[in-house]
């Protein structure tokens, strides 16, 4: 198995915790705000591996009580066969794990949790049900594995945050007005403004300005105990 993409450390995607960054290539969405281009369009053109594994492990044995954990991001980290032995590898060496999902397979979520392998989980809020299926580039998508993956982490077994990147071409107040009730008693909610990359997978998208993310974090504070732009 290989790393797709590596980034050394990130102080940003988990709270109160030191952490490198993995990333996996694939994914089920396309949603057109993505940044992960290249990984999750991958399909005929290989992308190059960043990382062996053998070098992962080298690069963690020297981070052991300098780094508290390993985010497995993507793509989507759970479409990848070989994912719990890449869990396996990196609590084994005493690091947490954060999973980042969009949600779409509660079961393999739930199998890894009960393995002890997840200590904490990032998962996508894409938008209202009403225009989820359009803004994870899926029209028609089935939202039953979305809602079995928040109804699961809504009961609090393991630590997590859901968090929506947004963007003015998809979301508006009626999509927090809708988020809102469907997330109610969640621990935490990240409203990630959008920024245009090289990597997106469709040009020409615009984010929300501040004063507008604040205005969509305050519609959600009634529902979620910390809410923050970010
Ligand atoms: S943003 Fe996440 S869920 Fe959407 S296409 Fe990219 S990797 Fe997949």
């Amino acid at each position: 198995m290989t790393i797709d993409g590596f980034q050394p450390m990130t102080l940003l995607d988990w709270p109160n915790k030191v952490g490198c960054t993995v990333f996996l290539k694939g994914c089920n969405f396309r949603c057109p705000f993505c940044h992960n281009a290249p990984l999750v369009e991958w399909e005929g053109k290989q992308p190059a591996p960043a990382l062996a594994l053998e070098k992962f492990q080298d690069f963690l044995t020297r981070r052991q009580g300098l780094l508290d954990g390993v985010c497995v991001s993507g793509g989507e980290p759970l479409l990848q066969p070989h994912l719990p032995q890449l869990l396996e590898t990196i609590k084994t060496l005493g690091f947490l794990v954060k999973v980042d999902t969009n949600g779409s397979f509660p079961q393999r979520l739930q199998e890894l949790w009960k393995l002890g392998l997840v200590d904490y989980v990032a998962m996508d809020i894409k938008n209202s049900p009403a225009r989820y299926g359009e803004t994870a580039g899926v029209p028609g998508l089935d939202l039953a594995p979305i809602r079995e993956s928040v109804s699961w982490l809504l009961e609090g077994q393991v630590d997590y945050e859901f968090r929506t990147t947004v963007v003015r071409q998809f979301h508006d107040a009626a999509s927090f007005d809708a988020i809102g009730p469907w997330i109610a008693g969640a621990k935490r909610y990240y409203l990630q403004t959008y920024t245009a990359r090289d990597t997106v997978l469709r040009p020409g998208l615009t984010p929300w300005d501040q004063e507008a993310m604040e205005g969509f974090a305050a519609q959600m504070r009634p529902y979620v105990g910390h809410v923050e732009v970010r």
